[in-house]
Order: C-alpha cells, then structure tokens, then sequence
C-alpha cells in the first residue's frame, strides 16, 4: 500500500494523540516508534513516525526528521506533516522552525502553514496570539515549563527568529469565510514571499476549511487537531483507496494484564476503582524492590489466572512518591519501577498474555522498548487520545493500550479489555 500521508511527530505521546485523531476516519494508521531501520514495505496509507527531538539541539533534531521523511518519502508519501505540540513548545533556536525549513528545501516547496490550535482542548489562536484555555500562551502555565518556557504569546513573533524566511498571518476573519478564501490567502501571501504563514483557529469547526484549503499542500505543520480532517478529504478525493482501511481487530487470547506506573491524581483513581471489580492485584513497593529483587511480583504474576486481567500497579499517592524519592532518588526509584514493570510484560507474554493495559507515559516507554515493539497499528479508541493497538512481539499479535498521566475516566481499566470483547 503507497503511503499518502507521511507524518512526523516530534514526541512520542504526540504521535499517539495524532495517530488515534487519524484512524478515527477508519483508514489504517500505522505508528513506528523512531525511524524503521529497514526500508518500507506494507506501509499505510497513513504513516506516523515518533521522534524524540521536541528538545534536541537543532542539527541532532534536523538530522532525524531528515531520516524519517527518507523513510517516508520512500514509502511514497507526496504530502507532509509535522507534528508538534499544541502549546507550540520551542525555543528561539527551534525545533519548528528549522525543522519545517528543513523539509521545505527537501520536498521542494516554498510556503507551509502552522496551525498549532486544538480548539477542543482549549489551544486557540486569535490573530496570531495564542492561548491556552482564557490565558494567552506566555501568561499560562507553560511560561515555567523547564525545558521550553514559552515567554511570547504571539505565534509570528515566536516563529520569526527560528527561520530564515518571512513570516505571515491568515487571520480569523479571513478563515472564517472559507477554504477558497483561506486558499486565495495563501497564494497572495505566496507572491509576496511569505514562506511560513500561521494560521488562526477559534473553534473546532475552524479546521475543517483550513485543512480543506491546505490539502495539497507538500508540508503542513501544525498540532494534532488540524490533521484529524485529512483522512476524510483524501478519501473523497480518491486519493486514499478504499482498501486502505483499517482491517477488523485481530482475534486473540483472553489471558490480560494491567501494568500500572503512573501517579497522576486520574491513574490513581482508576487503580482504585479497578480493585472494586474484584480482580487480583499487585502493589509494587519500591523500597522492597531495592532490597530483594523482583523475584516475589513475578512469581505472584505467574500463579495468577490470566482471564481475571490481574494488575501489578506502582501507583501511590504523591506523599508516598515523594517518600520514597526522597530514600531511593528520583531517578532511581522510577528506574526501578520502570525496569520492573517491563521485566512483568516479558513474563506475561511468554506466559500467553495478550492484552496489554499500560499506564504512564515513561512506563510505555519501558515496556515498548522490553517487548521490543517498533511498530503498532492503530486501532478503536478506547477514550480520546488512547486508542488500543496491535503489534508484534516476539512473533506474536499482543493488543496494548499506552496510556499516559490523566488520560481516561476512572472506568478506564474495565473500559478498554470490554472494548476488545464487542
Ligand atoms: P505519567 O504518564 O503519569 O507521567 P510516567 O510513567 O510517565 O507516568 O511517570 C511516572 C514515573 O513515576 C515513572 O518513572 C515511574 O517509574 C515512577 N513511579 C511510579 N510509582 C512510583 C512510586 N510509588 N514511587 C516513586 N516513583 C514511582
């Protein structure tokens, strides 16, 4: 299958959250965490590549983006997205920018637009000014973040030191009008060489024509939200064949497990409300771990009744984190946690489990990289932004849901093995 729609994600949660927004359509989406080592064959038409460069110097972070779109351009993709956060996290010496810059000259083209709102979650661009809920950008709790501290809240200004070209503005009330008019926009910005055009959206129903106007463009960079309506419009257009949909859900073996490294205050709540259901369960003690090894949760795990979805969780409440930090580390105790956590998955597949609950963003990225998972197949979203996914370990199909932080409701663990069942 030639690939339509080669997209690179600059983190990996962020392409989870793109990825789930794409195959709402029903087409395949295809998720590879880092560049596939081997050259594509059986891509999807929609592909999704996740770095890890949101922070990276910007030649590290070229470099890699460079390597995917190879990868993509390849797998035949002719259209182009790249994918940031949707708080336009950077700093004056990139990585959008450049990056964008970057696969401008490599794909040939001299315009592309940012479009970083996601009206649903309150990211809303006003004549190029950013907010975040009611606060605009740098007056938002993103102004303190420890590694992009956004002190701007207008988007033109942000981009203009990352790029060497001319910056420019499609503002509301033009988008407002439509996509031929945001598209006569855009051609007029063009003939006077604005290369990087930011586009202003208020409200969900903001993306629709501005991915319509912006369709056949070779880049298109943005948040998560603008791409969600390009399946669709590719579909239409016969660009995107009927075959490319998303195959049924493999059939696979009941025997499930729950893995649980988050603390967040909804992870909490959502181990809390899965022992009410009565299934076994396993509190990991870090400083138990420290001193005696691992041996004890892993025996547990194996004499239990794999139909019963046990769960092993590290969650506890942030006084008892902070606890153990204090004795262990902070690196420490999550990298024993982490470590424990993935050692729990290997067992559990070999001894047939293949349904995969995992929470925490940094716990799947443990358990990914244990069961050496490289690519997943997108599939039904269990609740927005987590979708279940198939891939392959060791040779076998295992459906495994990555959630991060605050994802889900309290039901979640009981939500997503149901969903596998309808
Ligand atoms: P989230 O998505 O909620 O941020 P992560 O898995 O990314 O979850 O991060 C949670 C971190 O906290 C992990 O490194 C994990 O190993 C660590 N951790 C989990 N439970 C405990 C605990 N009881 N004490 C100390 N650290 C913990």
């Amino acid at each position: 299958m030639r690939t339509v729609l080669g997209c690179i994600a600059d983190d990996f949660t962020g392409a989870t959250d793109l990825a789930g927004l794409l195959a709402r359509s029903g087409v395949r989406v295809s998720l590879r965490i880092g560049v596939p080592s081997a050259p594509p064959k059986d891509g999807a038409a929609l592909e999704v590549i996740a770095l890890k460069c949101r922070t990276s110097p910007v030649d590290d972070a070229v470099a890699e983006v460079m390597a995917a779109y190879e990868w993509l351009n390849a797998a035949g993709a002719q259209n182009f997205f790249w994918k940031y956060c949707s708080t336009f996290d950077s700093t004056d010496e990139g990585n959008i920018g450049p990056v964008a810059e970057a696969l401008m000259d490599a794909i040939g083209t001299d315009q592309t637009i940012y479009c970083p709102a996601f009206p649903e979650n309150g990211r809303t661009t006003y004549m190029g000014v950013h907010f975040v809920g009611r606060q605009p950008l740098a007056e938002s709790p993103m102004k303190d973040h420890p590694l992009t501290p956004m002190r701007e809240s207008d988007l033109t200004r942000l981009l203009a030191p990352q790029v060497k070209r001319t910056v420019g503005l499609v503002e509301h009330a033009c988008v407002a009008k439509g996509s031929e008019q945001i598209e006569r926009k855009l051609a007029q910005l063009h003939d006077q060489g604005v290369a990087h055009v930011i586009i202003d959206a208020i409200a969900g129903e903001d993306l629709i024509p501005i991915a319509k106007a912006t369709r056949n463009m070779p880049l298109i960079t943005g948040g998560s939200a603008v791409a969600a309506p390009l399946p669709d419009l590719y579909l239409k257009e016969g660009l995107i064949a009927a075959d490319a949909m998303r195959p049924p859900s493999p059939s696979l073996a009941r025997k499930s497990v729950i893995l649980s490294g988050s603390c967040s205050a909804m992870t909490n709540a959502q181990v809390a409300h899965y022992q009410t259901t009565g299934a076994p369960s396993y509190q990991l003690d870090p400083i138990e771990l420290m001193t005696s090894g691992r041996d004890g949760v892993l025996a547990w795990l194996s004499k239990q009744d794999l139909g019963k979805a046990p769960l092993i969780y590290a969650t506890a409440s942030p006084t008892s984190v902070h606890e153990v930090q204090e004795k262990l580390g902070v690196e420490v105790a999550g990298k024993l946690i982490e470590d424990t956590l993935a050692a729990c998955a290997i067992v559990a597949r070999d001894l047939g489990v293949r349904r995969i609950v995992v929470a925490g963003g940094e716990t799947s990225g443990a358990v990914t990289k244990a069961l050496e998972i490289s690519q997943l197949d997108i599939a039904e979203e269990i609740a927005p932004g987590v979708p279940w996914t198939f891939c392959q370990s060791k040779g076998e199909i295992v459906a495994l849901t990555l959630k991060s932080g605050n994802f889900g409701n309290e039901n979640f663990f009981a939500d997503a093995l149901n969903k596998l069942d309808t």
